[in-house]
């Protein structure tokens, strides 16, 4: 028999990494090997260290990979696929794969900087320290990726086939539909990715990207994301909070941080705030957006506006590209970045990683977080274990590049701005299958979020639902 193997985003929320193989023999290669999304573990540092393990199956045995989206836990493991041998093709959206054009080599980057931050400061336990895999090898997978467009369907072998379908998570976002033919038997395999906020948009203000992941699926296996397995998402404009916290701490001198991811929720995050602005809710003090990705995905979301809402493409056509604007300075250089380290007046400063990981925001978080004047407010999700779930916790210091920071600035939180389905959202869209899937695997959720919506899902649905674990293999 076929079967599934989660090798990632199973007991935790990074590392997404599910293995489907058409073999019967469960030790095997005689299948079809493929691999759904091939994300990187983040966050604490029990999942980080099985991002330096092989996988399973070996990497040259694996044939093809289909991604759902460009986030980091979903792709960024790619480059490091590929280094251990796999020479398969990777099918994405044309945005999706926009998008991993600069989010892979920027992470390849990442891992650089960092292992030389940590050999020249003798920081790491490792000698040398090296990186999971570097710049030139991040662009060299990028080779390997090819286009496909929504609903169009893709032959992977004789008895393998997938369509990807909208999201409605992030620019190029898909579900994949997986069809598999075993022995004259077809199976449908649906695998969520992330699923976007359901059909709205007064619900998640700002979004960018079209809500709605498409409806009236059908699958005989489901394997979906659990994110928010546990949530509920406010429902009111964030808006008017946003501009208060602004005032407040223009008001007493301080500067606002703002961690980002530099895709999607950073340019969500400008155009509100280029609102506020215009429409007189907060002064015009400078705006730093402190990430060359940033800039690169700006110019993606204006080559494919036709995935941006209409609010998204009033914006863009009454003020053109955020690219433009004046008193937003796009830092590119080293150099760019340290001079807004230098600012000692009111302004915003908007940098990643998202969950304080690493990045440029590190410094800025570094010199900013002491100051009572300051205010860092979290805008994205964050995994336990990274800096940024620990910041927003209320812990009193935190470390970073090894150094004891002491957290005295404001810290806020605004929750309406994530890209995912919270829990009636799910149930939303779950009632719109055309039949029950014979089951469910749970993954992409942190233990407590996953087992609360399978009971919500067993309760409410009446589906059979199983919270994946991590190296578990279910027959197909
Ligand atoms: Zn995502």
């Amino acid at each position: 028999m076929a079967y599934i193997q989660f090798l990632g985003a199973a007991g935790t929320v990074t590392g997404s990494k599910h293995l489907v193989n058409t073999s019967s023999d469960q030790g095997g290669k005689a299948g079809f090997q493929l691999l759904i999304d091939c994300g990187m573990f983040q966050g604490a540092k029990e999942w980080r260290l099985r991002n330096w393990q092989p996988t399973p199956a070996p990497a040259a045995g694996i044939d093809a990979v289909v991604l759902t989206h460009a986030h980091l836990d979903h792709c960024g493991w790619i480059p490091r696929l590929v280094r251990e041998g796999f020479r398969g093709p990777i099918y994405a959206t044309p945005s999706t794969i926009d998008l991993c054009g600069i989010i892979l080599p920027d992470s390849g980057h990442l891992q650089e900087e960092d292992a030389r931050f940590y050999n020249r400061h003798k920081k790491s336990k490792h000698d040398p320290a090296l990186p999971l895999y570097t710049l030139a090898e991040a662009e060299d997978s990028l080779q390997r990726f090819r286009p496909v467009q929504f609903e169009q369907t893709t032959q992977l072998s004789p008895e393998a086939s997938f369509r990807f379908v909208p999201a409605a998570h992030i620019l190029g976002s898909a579900m994949v539909e997986l069809t598999l033919n075993l022995n004259g038997k077809v199976k449908k395999l649906l695998f969520s990715g992330d699923i976007g906020r359901v059909r709205d948009q007064h619900i998640a203000p700002g979004k960018v990207v079209r809500s709605g992941p498409t409806e009236g699926e059908t699958a005989d296996i489901l394997v979906m994301e659990s994110t928010y397995g546990n949530r509920q998402h406010p429902t009111d404009d964030p808006r008017p909070k946003l501009a208060a916290i602004i005032h407040h701490t223009v008001e007493r001198g301080g500067t606002v941080v703002v961690p980002a991811f530099a895709v999607e929720r950073t340019q969500k995050f400008l155009f509100m705030v280029k609102d506020l602005m215009e429409s007189g809710q907060i002064p015009r003090i400078p705006v730093f957006c402190d990430s060359p990705m940033a800039i690169k995905a700006v110019e993606v979301f204006l080559k494919h506006s036709e995935e941006c809402t209409d609010e998204t493409c009033r914006l863009i056509r009454q003020y053109g590209s955020p690219l433009q604007w004046p008193g937003f300075t796009f830092a590119l250089t080293s150099e760019d970045s340290k001079k807004i380290n230098a600012t000692n007046y009111p302004a915003i400063i908007v940098s990643s990683s998202g969950m304080v990981t690493g990045g440029r925001i590190l410094h800025h978080l570094t010199q900013r977080l002491p100051d009572p004047k300051n205010t860092v407010i979290f805008i994205g999700f964050q995994a336990p274990g990274t800096r940024g779930f620990m910041i927003k916790s209320g812990v009193p210091e935190v470390r970073i590049f090894s150094d004891t920071v002491p957290i005295r600035a404001e810290i806020a939180t605004l929750e309406q701005f994530s890209d995912h389905a919270d829990t009636p959202e799910l149930l939303e869209w779950l009632r719109t299958f055309t039949r029950k899937p014979a089951t469910t695997y749970l993954v992409h959720g942190e233990p407590s979020a996953s087992s609360l919506l399978r009971d919500a899902m067993q309760k409410e649905l009446g589906w059979n639902v199983q919270v994946a674990e991590w190296m578990q293999k279910v027959i197909v």
